[in-house]
């Protein structure tokens, strides 16, 4: 079958031709709709994250998918039904947190990630899966079912920075996304529909541009980082109860928390690559403290948070989904689902 893979020695995603994998005991075989395409797929390409299973020196790509029940196998799914796999995976014998179904909460080395980390991913014909790693969706949300995925991110963060003002009566009115990316643009969407007043999000892109348009559209702030940098946010515009870190450019991650209001709290989901740059820690340090600011970095997601994206999915606005999802190519075209130029914000492969 086909599969789109990345080898250990390459630097570009390839066609490849694996066997149609047969679903072991309490395994169901999928057959792929779609697998969407992120920043993460580009750092594996690049080398920059992820490892191939063991035994291969290759890693079929996505973690992104949303497909149908080809075969049940004897497992509680139905045939034809329409699934979204979960991305984490035991290393081998399931550990404490798969037991308690938070797999997103392993440590590294207790988890593989499918299409990332020491697992085979979803790009590719037919995949194979335990029941308990799939959610069960709507056959109407199919044909943008690989967000899932990506929302399910956003439903844990929020979850988690969220939690960590639970303890005391805070209500939240403004809130700033860094990155134009497609995760950025989708948390903004989703903040909009929480109930924010206020929404930005901030970029370093020239106009016009497609993520600038859907910026606008959504009723938010194009906050542009060359001439207002994050720390100057607060007097550029306002101080943000909430910021959400979708850029991975590491020194937005501690120019945060001048961009937070007193009481605010900051998202880090950007994963970043070893980066040095000075920073007054005294300044960062007292911030935190004086004005109870909290930071929270969360990765991955878990099975609630994939349920709730579901819900989150099917209430985002129609055009926002056409004008987010720049291009679905077939798998004879494949190549133009990794290219990224300015006009490119989230592709999928189609199967
Ligand atoms: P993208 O690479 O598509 O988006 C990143 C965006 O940030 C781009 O639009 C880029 O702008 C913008 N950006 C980068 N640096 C700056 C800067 N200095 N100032 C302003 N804008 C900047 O990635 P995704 O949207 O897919 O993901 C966002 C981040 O989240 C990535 O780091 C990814 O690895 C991470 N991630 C984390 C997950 C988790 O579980 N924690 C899950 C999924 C993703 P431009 O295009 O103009 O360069
Ligand atoms: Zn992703």
């Amino acid at each position: 079958m086909d599969a789109i893979a990345v080898y250990d020695n390459g630097d570009a995603p390839e066609l490849i031709d694996v066997p149609r994998p047969t679903p072991a005991s309490e395994e169901a075989l999928i057959r792929v709709l779609r697998a969407g395409i992120d920043g993460t797929d580009h750092e594996v390409i690049a080398g920059e994250h992820g490892v191939s299973p063991d035994d291969d020196d290759y890693l079929v790509l996505g973690h992104e998918a949303v497909g149908v029940v080809e075969d049940p196998n004897g497992t509680e799914l139905t045939a034809g039904e329409t699934v979204v796999p979960m991305v984490r995976r035991p290393p081998g014998a399931e550990n404490e947190y798969f037991q308690r179904d938070e797999p997103d909460m392993a440590p590294t080395g207790q988890y593989h990630e499918r299409g990332i980390v020491g697992a085979h991913g979803y790009m590719c014909e037919y995949f194979t899966s335990r029941p308990e790693y799939l959610v069960s969706v709507p056959e109407t949300v199919a044909q943008y079912g690989f967000l899932i995925e990506p929302v399910s991110i956003t439903e844990k963060a929020l979850e988690h920075a969220l939690a960590a003002r639970a303890a005391f009566e805070w209500t939240p009115e403004s809130a700033l996304v860094l990155g134009n990316g497609s995760l950025g643009l989708l948390t903004l969407a989703m903040l909009d529909q929480s109930g924010f007043d206020r929404t930005y999000c901030l970029g370093r892109r020239d106009r016009p541009d497609p993520t600038i348009d859907i910026i606008e559209s959504l009723g938010a702030t194009y906050v542009d980082s060359r001439e207002t940098p994050v720390d100057r946010v607060a007097d550029g515009y306002e101080p943000m109860d909430l910021v959400f870190e979708a850029t991975g450019h590491a020194p937005h991650a501690f120019e945060t928390v001048e961009a937070l209001a007193p009481n605010g709290v900051g998202a880090l989901v950007g994963v970043p690559s070893s980066h040095e740059f000075e920073i007054d820690g005294g300044t960062l340090h007292e911030e935190l403290v004086l004005h109870n600011k909290a930071l929270v970095g969360t990765v991955n997601s878990g099975r609630t948070h994939f349920e709730h994206a579901v819900e989150t999915l099917e209430s985002l606005p129609e055009w926002f989904l056409d004008d987010l999802v720049t291009d679905v190519v077939g798998v004879d075209a494949f190549e133009r689902a990794f290219s990224a130029d300015d006009h490119t914000i989230k592709t999928a492969v189609e199967f």
